[in-house]
């Protein structure tokens, strides 16, 4: 399971591949909202709603 980093409170979220970068399984982090998500094996932000 890949799992992404919430940018605003720092919990981790399930993620699924979809074009070939992650992307959260939720429309938000389940924790506080954010749509922000950091990808801790590569350095790389994910943003929702793209
Ligand atoms: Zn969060």
């Amino acid at each position: 399971m890949d799992l992404l980093m919430c940018r605003s409170c720092g919990e981790f979220t399930e993620a699924v591949e979809e074009d070939r970068r992650l992307v959260p399984t939720k429309d938000g982090c389940p924790h506080c909202g954010e749509v922000e998500f950091k990808n801790t094996g590569t350095g790389n932000t994910v943003q929702l709603g793209e």
